[in-house]
C-alpha cells in the first residue's frame, strides 16, 4: 500500500504566475459509516487531524488516502488543519487491517485509534499537567533465575534483530514471568522505544503497578475504564509527540497511535476478557500480535495455561516458546485433592464438605489463611416459588434474577434490570413461597460466618468492591493478615500474591463446565488452574480441595495431576474432529430484534440463501443460548471453515445478496469466543 501525500496544486494562470488552489481530500470520520467524505483544504499530509463541516455540526477526522468521486466545486473546505497531529502510518495501516478482519468500518476503528481527539485542540481549555517517566529513586533489579534469565535472552536478541517475533512465555503461577518481561521492558527503554503490556482485568493493575514502579522507579501511562478523562487525553497528546515509553491497559490501549512500538506483552493471553463483545468485535490478544507485525515488534503472550490456539502456533513453530520450570523462589505448586460430592454428603442448605471445613480449620489454627472459590456472584443464583416452581425472570432476557441478599434485590447480570422479591407467586397466587434455589458467594460467606464465626472473613466479587481503589484495599487487608477466609469470585482469580494462603477450596468445581461453548473444558481448566495457583507461595506449600460430581471429567484429572499435556492432547483431538479452533475457523452470526418472528423469519432467509461451497459449511440457524436479550430476540447462524480459509470474503458475498431489514441488527463475529 501507498500512501501519498497530498500538495497543493498549482495552476499556472494565462500571465504565467502561479495561483494556489485548495486540494481536495478524502477525510475518514469516526463513525460507523462506510465511506469517507470529500473537503478541500491547504497542505494535509494523509494522517493528519482536521476538523470538519459535517450535516448540521463539525466533527474530527483524519485525512485519508485517495479521493472521492465528489465534483470538487461542491466540496467544503475543512474548517481547520492540526498542522503537527499526523497519525503514523502503522496506524493507519492498523485501521485498514482491523477494518477488513472484523468487517466493521475503518471509521469505527478511528473511534479506537484516536479516542478523544479533542484533546488536541489549543482553543478548548486544557488543564494537563506534564506526564513523568524519569525515574525516582533506584529501581530494583532482581536477580533472575537460570530459567528467567535464558528466557529475557531469547526475548532481548528479538528486540536487538529489530524484526516481528511472538513468543509464548509459559510457565506456572508464581514462576516469575513478569520479571522476563520487564527486563524486556528495560531493554526496550534503553533503545528509546515504546512499549504497551496489555492485562486483562482492572483488578490486576494496583499490586502490578507497585511492582512496575519498584522496578523502573517510575509510573507508566495507564489506560483502561477508570482511567480519568483529563488523565487520558494528557497521553494520547504524548503519545503523539513520542513522549510516552510505557502504556498499561485494557484491550482498548492496544489501538493507541505509537509510533515507534518495539514490545507488546499480553499477560494471561488465554483471558477471555481480551475478547469485546459489543461495538467493534474483536479479540486484542489476536489484534495485538498483527499490531506487532506492522510495526516489526516483539510481542510476548505469557500465560500459566496458554490457549489451544497459542499452544499449537507455538508447537507448529510459528511462536517461539520459552517455558520457566519451577515456581520463583523453590516454591511448589499446590497439591490438589478431588473432594468426590456423591460420597461426602452435605447437610441440607450447606455447600462445604466435611473435609474441606475441616482443611480450613486445621489451616487457620496454623495461622495461615484460606481462600474459597465460587464463580457465582450474589446469594443465590435463582428465586423459586415452593409452591409451584416458578422462577423469578428478568424481565428483558430469558434468565432468571440472581438474589442478592446484602443489597436487598433481585439482579441481572447481563442487562442489570433491578427488581425486588415479589410478594406473591404471579403464577399460583400463593404469598411469600419464593426462597433462595443454589449458592452464591454471599451464601457461603453466611455459611462460614455460622460455622467459623470467630474467623474474619472478606467477599470478595465484582459487587463488593467496584473500583480499583476497593479492591486495593480489600488486597492490603489481606496481605496484611486482617482477613482470616476469603471469599470470592473469579476477580480473586488473577495475579494476587499472598503468601499465607495456603488452602483454596473450590465450591463447585462443576460450575464452569456446563454450557454448549466449544472451549468450556478449557476454559473450566484455564480457570480453576489459575484459582488453585493462588495456594502456598516461598516457604509454605499450598493446598486445593476442589469438590465435584465428576471427579472421573479430564478437567478434574489434568488438575490433579497436574499434567497438562494429556487435557492438551484429548481436547486438541475433540476439536480436530470437529473442524473447531484452532484447527478450522468460526464466523457467528447473530440476528437481534425487537420481533421475535421477524428474527426467526430473517434467520432462516439467511440461511437459505448461504452459497453452496466446498469452502465452508454452516451450523444453524437456532435460537440463541441466551434467546431473548436486552428485550432484543436473537437467533444465531455460524459459518466453518478450514484452517487456510478466510471467512471473510465468503461472508462478504453472501451478505451481499441480502439486505438487513431496518428494524433487525445482524452482527458479525469473526472468531467467536463466547456463544451466548
Ligand atoms: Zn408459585
Ligand atoms: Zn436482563
Amino acid at each position: 500500500m501507498i500512501l501519498y501525500k497530498c500538495k497543493n496544486v498549482s495552476i499556472m494562470s494565462s500571465n504565467q504566475s502561479a495561483v494556489k488552489v485548495p486540494a481536495q481530500v478524502s477525510v475518514l470520520l469516526p463513525l460507523p459509516l462506510k465511506e469517507t467524505f470529500d473537503y478541500t483544504c491547504d497542505f494535509a499530509p494523509v494522517g493528519t487531524l482536521v476538523k470538519v463541516p459535517f450535516g448540521a455540526r463539525k466533527s474530527y477526522g483524519i485525512v485519508w488516502k485517495g479521493k472521492g468521486t465528489y465534483p470538487s466545486k461542491k466540496c467544503k473546505p475543512v474548517f481547520e488543519v492540526f498542522e503537527n497531529v499526523c497519525l503514523p502510518e502503522v496506524s493507519l495501516k492498523f485501521i485498514e487491517w482491523v477494518s477488513e478482519y472484523t468487517m466493521t468500518s475503518p471509521g469505527q476503528i478511528l473511534k479506537m485509534v484516536l479516542p478523544l481527539p479533542e484533546a488536541f485542540d489549543m482553543k478548548r481549555k486544557s488543564t494537563l499537567k506534564l506526564l513523568n517517566f524519569t525515574p525516582i529513586g533506584t529501581p530494583q533489579k532482581p536477580q533472575l533465575s537460570m530459567d528467567q534469565w535464558a528466557a529475557a535472552e531469547d526475548i532481548k536478541r528479538s528486540l536487538e534483530s529489530g524484526g516481528f517475533q511472538t513468543f509464548l512465555l509459559e510457565g506456572v503461577t508464581g514462576s516469575g514471568k513478569t520479571e522476563v518481561y520487564f527486563d524486556a521492558i528495560e531493554n526496550v527503554l534503553a533503545s528509546k522505544g515504546q512499549a504497551l503490556v496489555l492485562l486483562p482485568e482492572i483488578a490486576l493493575t494496583a499490586q502490578w503497578l507497585q511492582r512496575f514502579e519498584a522496578r523502573f522507579g517510575f509510573r507508566p501511562a495507564l489506560w483502561h475504564s477508570e482511567t480519568k478523562k483529563s488523565e487520558k487525553k494528557q497521553t494520547l497528546k504524548a503519545l503523539m509527540e513520542g513522549q510516552v515509553p510505557v502504556v498499561v491497559g485494557a484491550r482498548s490501549s492496544l489501538f493507541l497511535p505509537f509510533s515507534d512500538l518495539k514490545l507488546v506483552i499480553v499477560d494471561e493471553e488465554h483471558d477471555g476478557s481480551y475478547k469485546q463483545e459489543e461495538g467493534v468485535i474483536y479479540n486484542a490478544r489476536d489484534m495485538a500480535i498483527v499490531r506487532a507485525r506492522l510495526s516489526g515488534a516483539t510481542c510476548v503472550l505469557a500465560s500459566a495455561t496458554p490457549s489451544l490456539e497459542t499452544e499449537l502456533n507455538a508447537r507448529v513453530g510459528k511462536y517461539r516458546e520459552l517455558h520457566l520450570m519451577d515456581r520463583y523462589g523453590g516454591a511448589h505448586m499446590p497439591d490438589v485433592h478431588l473432594i468426590d460430592l456423591r460420597k461426602e454428603k452435605v447437610a441440607k442448605q450447606t455447600w462445604l464438605s466435611e473435609p474441606l471445613r475441616e482443611a480450613m480449620k486445621t489451616t487457620l489454627n496454623r495461622g495461615e489463611q484460606v481462600m474459597l472459590f465460587l464463580n457465582r456472584r450474589g446469594y443465590a443464583p435463582l428465586v423459586v416459588c415452593q409452591g409451584c416452581g416458578e422462577r423469578v425472570m428478568c424481565p428483558h432476557c430469558s434468565l432468571p434474577l440472581v438474589y442478592h441478599k446484602f443489597h436487598a434485590q433481585l439482579l441481572c447480570h447481563h442487562c442489570g434490570a433491578k427488581g425486588r422479591l415479589p410478594d406473591s407467586c404471579p403464577k399460583c397466587q400463593e404469598r411469600d413461597t419464593y426462597s433462595p434455589y443454589g449458592p452464591g458467594v454471599e451464601r457461603i460467606y453466611e455459611e462460614v460466618q455460622a460455622f467459623l464465626p470467630e474467623a474474619r472473613c472478606a467477599l470478595l466479587s465484582s459487587d463488593h468492591m467496584t473500583n480499583s481503589k476497593t479492591v486495593f484495599e480489600q488486597i492490603k487487608a489481606i496481605q496484611d493478615h486482617e482477613v482470616d477466609i476469603l471469599i470470592g469470585t473469579q476477580i480473586m482469580a488473577k495475579g494476587h500474591h499472598f503468601p499465607l494462603l495456603t488452602l483454596v477450596g473450590i465450591v463447585d468445581g462443576d460450575a464452569t463446565l456446563s454450557g454448549s461453548d466449544l472451549r468450556a473444558s478449557e476454559k473450566a481448566f484455564q480457570l480453576l488452574h489459575q484459582v488453585s495457583g493462588r495456594s502456598g507461595r516461598e516457604k509454605h506449600k499450598g493446598q486445593v480441595l476442589l469438590q465435584t460430581h465428576m471427579p472421573e471429567h479430564p478437567v478434574m484429572k489434568a488438575l490433579v495431576d497436574q499434567d497438562r499435556g494429556e487435557f492438551f492432547a484429548l481436547e486438541s483431538d475433540q476439536r480436530l474432529i470437529h473442524g473447531f479452533p484452532p484447527y478450522g475457523r468460526l464466523a457467528a452470526l447473530i440476528i437481534s430484534g425487537m420481533r421475535k418472528d421477524e428474527v426467526e423469519k430473517f434467520a432462516r432467509h439467511l440461511a437459505r440463501t448461504f452459497p453452496l461451497t466446498q469452502k465452508a459449511d454452516l451450523l444453524g440457524p437456532t435460537p440463541a443460548p441466551i434467546p431473548l436479550l436486552r428485550g432484543q430476540y436473537r437467533w444465531r447462524l455460524l459459518l466453518r471453515t478450514s484452517k487456510e480459509v478466510a471467512p471473510q470474503p465468503l461472508l462478504k458475498k453472501w451478505l451481499a445478496q441480502t439486505s438487513v431489514p431496518h428494524f433487525l441488527k445482524l452482527q458479525i463475529d469473526i472468531d467467536p469466543y463466547n456463544f451466548y
